[in-house]
């Protein structure tokens, strides 16, 4: 569904991105990790092509993306974001932070966007909440409904940056569950997080990432259990 080859992302002087390949099949889960500064947003970013890699290629669903604001508009309604803040629009409600991309985007009718908000929110758990804006619902709720929003346009891809580092502890489990669901649901999902037991229960496959390159790939028994480079090892005895 994604392949990534060999993208190189240069910010002025800094190279952020250093000769990065991945690809991830339908229905499969990617972890990433890695140090910060190692370059994991940016890789995301470079996915959906919110940043334009330097030099390398991006393939999305059998088509290569390019900067045509049409075609990159139409592959990004089949992406969805979830970023560590969660972005919803602070003056609108839960449900319409959901409705308003399936009717701008999706030309959705009114009636029909409510009944898929409300269908997600449902899913995770918090359809109580469609009424209350994001200031009157908690963090972990705020997060279930950037999901929520995400999931209702139809991805073919899920993105997740870091979706539970700005939360308190006790509100990163009920974001971890519906994510979990997700990946029990075969959704496709790339996810940057430091949440370890997380990944070694949902990922198909983790990359450790480490000043822009792909430092190791494998199985997340194989790379949490034997990992093969010294700078994994130390990542993981820091962060374990
Ligand atoms: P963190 O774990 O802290 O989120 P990260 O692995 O996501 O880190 P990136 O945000 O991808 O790291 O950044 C990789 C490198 O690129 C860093 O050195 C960062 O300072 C630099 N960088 C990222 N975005 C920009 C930008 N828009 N302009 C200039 N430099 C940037
Ligand atoms: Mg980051």
């Amino acid at each position: 569904l994604v392949e990534v080859k060999s993208i190189n992302k240069w910010f002025g002087d800094l190279q952020a991105l250093d000769d990065v390949s991945l690809d991830v099949q339908s229905g499969k889960v990617m972890v990433i990790i890695g140090p910060s500064g190692s370059g994991k947003s940016t890789l995301l970013r470079c996915i959906n092509y919110l940043e334009t890699p330097t030099n390398g290629q991006v393939w999305f669903n059998g088509e290569r993306l390019t900067s045509d604001q049409r075609e990159l508009n139409r592959h990004r309604a089949e992406i969805g974001m979830v970023f560590q803040s969660f972005n919803l629009y602070a003056h609108l409600t839960i449900l319409e932070n959901i409705t308003l991309a399936l009717k701008v985007v999706k030309k959705i009718k009114q009636k029909d966007a409510e009944s898929i908000a409300i269908e997600q929110l449902k899913k995770v758990g918090i359809a109580d909440k469609a009424d209350k804006l994001p200031s009157q619902i908690s963090g972990g709720q705020q997060q279930r409904a950037a999901i929520a929003r995400a999931l209702a346009m139809r991805p073919k891809l899920m993105l997740f940056d870091e979706p539970t580092s700005a939360l308190d502890p006790e509100m990163i489990k009920e974001v971890l569950d519906v994510m979990m669901m997700l990946a029990k649901e075969g959704i496709t999902m790339i996810i940057v997080t430091h949440e370890m037991g997380f990944a070694r229960a949902a990922a198909d496959e983790v990359i450790f990432m480490d000043n822009g390159r792909i430092v190791e790939k494998n199985t997340p028994d194989g790379l949490f259990n034997q990992p093969t480079s010294d700078r994994t090892k130390l990542f993981l005895s820091q962060i374990l």
